[in-house]
């Protein structure tokens, strides 16, 4: 009988699963058992677009589709819960399984706070996660530092810290770190980032830990749930999926790169964050300049999973809310943004993505957001019985 806190080594019994999942296919599996015996109505993951540099958000409905979403594609810097909680009604009438990066998880657990998305309905199959590269950047980095066609890679992964670029007739490696310190490697968010295991998804799976013969065969997983480790049960009890106890070498290798990705995160934390943990006003204003580059194109606000107004209040008062020809551009819109979601910020830079005055908006609100998790304990997509800081609802909607 599976049980939460329970560590499998897992893989695919399927061979054509397992050789085209990313570890063995064990998440594949899985999907591809809820769909077969009706647990869920539909799965939401992502596949290859044009290429590996392109991660399509897509809706299964078929198990024998399922497939199409093997593999993990690193330069998949999407957030899923938006996808969720837009366009798929927050599963308000339809059971779902996500896959889910933490940062993923993350931000559907405050919108489930929220009630922005049935949890009743979404089963989270969690991916670890060490961080995801710019897609654009990653091409150039490739033509530039592995000396290779970007268009040619048909495989890269970060392992023991060197992210390996793979085409048909060569394998490079070049170490993170150097990478990074050239302004290269994984997005700035990412490297930020503290949380790895998804554990608040059902179930967590990554490649960390595996050793020995199974290891690039088979998957960790880790049960945070009833409902995963009901899951769980059921598939290896109905042979969908193989599984194995972790060696406990294994399992101690798992936790000290987790803490040690943990070090470098609040390395990279402390470098990006003013260095005495200034306070939020202190922080606007080392960032008013950035700020005031803004043109009002709302990019940040339609990308982010977080902003779940029906109408935006800036909207609602007309577009141009701030006089014609009134230079520098306010802070305000910031402001009011801040005050609606930045205690739920999760730190995916969907925002920054997008903005075309190039403001380093995830910093902002990850440096915002870090200060309120210190002052208030309020730690953002983790425990989904405690009530958001801020909720704002207009009546009706
Ligand atoms: P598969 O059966 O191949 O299934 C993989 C699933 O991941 C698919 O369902 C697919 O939809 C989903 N997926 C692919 N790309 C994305 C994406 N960008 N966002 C959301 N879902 C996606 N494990 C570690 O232990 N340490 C790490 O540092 C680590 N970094 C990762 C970074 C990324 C961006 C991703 C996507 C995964 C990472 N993993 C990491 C997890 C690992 O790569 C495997 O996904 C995991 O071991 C499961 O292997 P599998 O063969 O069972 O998965």
């Amino acid at each position: 009988m599976v049980e939460v806190n329970d560590m499998y080594y897992a893989w695919s019994p399927n061979k054509e699963i397992a050789e085209s999942g990313e570890c063995g296919g064990a998440v594949t599996s899985i999907l591809k058992f809820m769909l077969e015996e009706g647990i869920v109505d539909a799965v939401l993951a992502v596949k290859k677009g044009a290429d590996i540099y392109d991660a399509v958000p897509t809706l299964i409905t078929d198990p024998e589709k399922i497939i199409e979403s093997a593999g993990s594609l690193h330069c998949g810097t999407l957030n899923m819960a938006k996808t969720v909680q837009k366009y798929l009604k927050g599963a308000e009438d339809m059971k779902i399984a996500v896959t889910t990066k933490p940062c993923d998880a993350m931000t559907m657990v405050e919108l489930m706070k929220r009630k922005k998305i049935n949890r009743d309905n979404i089963v989270m199959v969690g991916v670890n996660c060490g961080g995801t590269l710019p897609p654009v950047q990653a091409r150039e980095m490739i033509e530039k530092y592995y000396e290779l066609d970007p268009d040619m890679v048909v495989k890269e992964e970060i392992t023991k810290g060197k992210l390996m670029i793979e085409t048909a007739d060569s394998e490079k490696e070049i170490s993170i770190d150097e990478l990074e310190e050239e302004g290269y490697g994984r997005r700035t968010n990412c490297r930020r980032c503290e949380n790895n295991i998804p554990q608040m998804s059902d179930l967590a799976l990554g490649n960390w830990g595996v050793i020995g013969p199974l290891a690039g065969k088979a998957t960790f997983i880790e049960v945070f749930s009833d409902k995963g480790a009901e899951i769980l049960d059921k598939a290896i009890s109905a042979g969908a999926l193989s599984v194995k106890d972790p060696v406990p070498k294994g399992i101690e290798i798992r936790a000290t790169i987790d803490k040690a990705m943990v070090k470098l995160a609040n390395k990279w934390q402390s470098k990006d964050f003013l260095e005495d943990g200034g306070e939020i006003m202190t922080t606007l204003n080392k960032y008013r300049n950035e700020l005031d580059k803004c043109i009002k194109c709302y990019g940040c606000r339609e990308s982010c999973p977080i902003c779940y107004c029906a109408e935006c209040t800036l909207e609602t008062n007309g577009p141009e809310w701030l006089p014609k020809g009134e230079l520098p551009p306010s802070p305000m819109f910031h402001m009011e943004r801040l005050i609606h979601m930045v205690d739920s910020c999760t730190n995916c830079e969907q925002c920054e993505e997008v903005c075309p005055a190039e403001i380093p908006l995830a910093r902002i609100w990850h440096e915002i957001n870090s200060q309120l998790q210190e002052t208030y304990g309020y730690n953002r997509g983790m425990d989904e019985q405690k009530p958001p800081l801020s909720y704002f609802t207009i009546p009706g909607k």
